[in-house]
């Protein structure tokens, strides 16, 4: 148990992975509702894909050689023996001189080996005239020329978009095993919050966090829970996180997480089950007084209140958690190198995640300059590119200074 005594992050992730265990869910369900989600096994083709050869274009299935030399001013002359419309199938086995129509998607008729399109054609009769030559193959799509059966088509862990989804239908899919989608639940603590849509009375403030977290974690895959608003109440709040954790193993809260008067989390989280508080205070900036508490098979992430703390710290501890039982894995950063565009101070010893905004200066080198918002502003995030990190043991990084900036999503097309 740990009340308020820092952790470095390191530290902090062993004890949350020594203590929580992480079981990813699996399910089946249908193509129709599997965009967007995580794949859970590698799929092979169990088929070829077209399954036979077949037409590209409405015209005429021929013998290749029989066109050779034609064109508008001497068509050949070819007898026409049948026909063939998509969806069916055909015993036509074609010889020397002959066509037999046919429409796109048509199966190619034995002994054909081309097709001409339908407007270098003109018929009269059993009779057609072809008026430009093809060669083999033409206008034909080969049978698994689009997919070989047995062949990788999609990785487990990729995540479902319209064409894989296009492909899983071409192989006859209707089922997919997917990850389990995990259930996270929310709570807000504090007697200041209001639901954003009510009318604010003097000395209350809208509920951030609930609705910043939920997005992030339906970001990492989660399906968030909102519970809604807890006073600073301690038993209100421990009935709350009992209920709460009866039904989801992951619990994130916000608010009440330093030591004072009203801040309860770590009393009421101990009091749970065990091992309780394992985590109480890390040394990062913003975010320092976070708690992790693991409740019997349950945990609680008890992010701090304030709005940007609490999204730095879901970041740190809570969304690698969440991305791995939904199958996103760790998440892809996309990190560009830049210069400072000012001199900066770390006095705090902690490891500090400063948000900067990217400019270019005149010869094209992108500069880092920190967002100058008040550290609970939650426009901060919207203004900034990216943060950079710098370590607890760098006090200073000089002006000019070479530093890497890890991007917001969506924010690198802004570079360009
Ligand atoms: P606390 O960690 O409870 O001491 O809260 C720190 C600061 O964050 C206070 O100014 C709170 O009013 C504010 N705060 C706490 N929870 C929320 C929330 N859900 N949305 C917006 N601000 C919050
Ligand atoms: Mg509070």
């Amino acid at each position: 148990m740990k009340f308020l005594s820092i952790q470095t992050i390191d530290e902090a992730k062993s004890a949350l992975y020594e203590n929580f265990t992480l079981t990813p869910g699996f399910e089946k369900i249908g193509l129709s509702e599997a965009l967007g989600r995580v794949l859970a096994e590698d799929f092979r083709a169990n088929q070829d894909v077209p399954p036979f050869e077949k037409s590209r274009m409405d015209g005429y299935a021929v013998i290749a050689e029989d066109t050779f030399g034609a064109d508008e001013t001497r068509p050949v002359k070819l007898e026409k023996i049948g026909a063939i419309a998509a969806g069916e199938s055909s015993e036509i086995v074609m010889n020397r001189g002959q066509a037999v129509g046919i429409a796109t998607g048509a199966p190619i008729p034995a002994g054909a080996n081309a097709v001409v399109m339908v407007e270098y054609t003109s018929t009269s009769h059993d009779w057609v005239d072809v008026q430009q030559a093809v060669v083999p193959g033409e206008n034909i799509s080969a049978a698994a020329s689009d997919i070989k059966s047995g062949e990788m088509l999609l990785q487990a862990g990729t995540v479902l978009a319209s064409r894989h989804l296009g492909i899983l239908a071409a192989q006859g899919i209707d089922q997919v095993q997917v990850y389990e989608k995990p259930k996270i639940a929310l709570l807000s603590t504090g007697n200041e919050l209001v639901e954003p849509g009510r009318k604010l009375a003097q000395g209350k403030i809208y509920d951030i966090n609930t609705y910043s977290i939920a997005g992030r974690v339906s970001e990492c895959g989660g399906t968030p829970i909102i519970l809604g608003r807890v006073e600073d109440c301690r038993d209100t709040l421990k009935s709350s996180l009992k209920d709460a954790l009866e039904n989801f193993d992951i619990v994130i809260t916000s608010g009440g997480t330093s030591k004072g008067a009203g801040d309860l989390l770590s009393d009421v989280t101990d009091s749970l089950g065990k091992p309780g508080v394992i985590v109480h205070g890390v040394n990062i900036k913003p975010g320092k007084p976070v708690i992790i508490s693991v409740i019997d098979k349950g945990i609680v992430f008890g992010l701090p209140g304030n709005p940007l703390s609490a999204l730095m710290a879901f970041n740190v501890f809570a969304s690698p958690v969440i991305r791995r039982l939904s199958g996103l894995g760790e998440s892809r950063v996309e990190a560009v190198s830049a210069k400072s565009a000012l001199p900066l101070q770390n006095p705090g010893g902690r490891h500090l995640f400063l948000l900067v905004r990217l400019d270019r200066d005149s010869d094209a080198t992108l500069l880092a300059s920190p967002v100058a918002k008040d550290s609970g502003a939650i426009t901060a995030l919207n203004e900034a590119d990216g943060y950079i990190q710098i370590p607890a043991n760098t006090v200073r990084i000089e002006k000019n200074e070479p530093v890497e900036v890890v991007l917001f999503e969506g924010r690198s097309q802004r570079l360009y």
